[in-house]
């Protein structure tokens, strides 16, 4: 059985569910419910996990591959192979988009002006390369203003868990600064916050309150463990 870490519904047209690790059939130590086929992972147990996934909610999933980019793709629901991307969005009632991470910050976006929903993946490298940006002129191609969007940020590593280079912090908050954190001989960034800053200032509703993934033993964590599986976040519009 599953074991959500958080669900719930986003202006009553779109559902959301994050998955923890808890609840499918992979061995250590991917154990239990990775979703994720590109970490070492035997690929029928990977498949047996996306099942289960795809029987809680009686969809069919799209799955995200993250490109650590800014790559969009369009999922109309016809199409059934893994999405390359790092932002996927549909305008489709029903199709199920899927944004594995672990430590990386998965966020869902929609708008009650018309059907929209936008899943995307960012890590660090996705931040630098102005993925938050992405974001917002991904939604106005689509019709929609930043004041439309209400968004929600998915489990990740915080910035005291994530001391990186000050090359890697700079990369970061020239996009996002408010994500730079430092304390005596740690240069970190915190990407929930920095992320959440820039949307707030640009006028989107934020929520921002799931754990930190380096923290959470119920979570994948790839700066805790190196080989590990993947979490998930699941939505569609309703
Ligand atoms: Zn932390």
């Amino acid at each position: 059985m599953i074991n959500w870490l958080a669900s719930g519904s986003l202006l009553n047209i779109a559902e959301y569910r994050f998955s923890s690790r808890l609840g499918g059939v992979s061995a250590v130590p991917f154990d239990e419910l990775n979703l994720a086929n590109w970490v070492g992972d035997d690929p029928a147990k990977v498949k047996a996990n996306k099942e289960l996934l795809a029987q809680s909610t009686g969809l069919q999933l799209h799955f995200m591959e993250p490109e650590h980019g800014t790559v969009v793709q369009d999922v109309t629901g016809d199409e059934v192979m893994l999405k390359k991307a790092d932002l996927l969005v549909t305008t489709k009632k029903l199709v199920a988009l899927v944004a594995p991470s672990a430590d990386c910050v998965s966020l869902v976006a929609t708008s009650a002006k018309k059907p929209f929903l936008l899943l995307a993946h960012i890590g660090w490298r996705g931040a630098a390369a102005g993925i938050a940006q992405k974001i917002l002129t991904t939604a106005s191609i689509y019709g929609i203003n930043s004041t439309d969007l209400n968004l929600i940020l998915g489990p990740a590593i915080c910035g005291h868990c994530y001391p990186v280079s000050k090359e890697v912090q700079l990369a970061v908050t020239e996009n996002l600064p408010a994500a730079e954190l430092n304390k005596k001989g740690h240069s970190g960034v915190d990407l929930r916050v920095g992320l959440t800053d820039f949307f707030i200032k640009s006028g989107v509703t934020v929520t921002n309150s799931l754990p930190c993934t380096f923290e959470t033993e119920a979570l994948y964590s790839y700066r805790r463990e190196g080989r590990t599986g993947r979490q998930a976040v699941i939505a569609w519009l309703t």
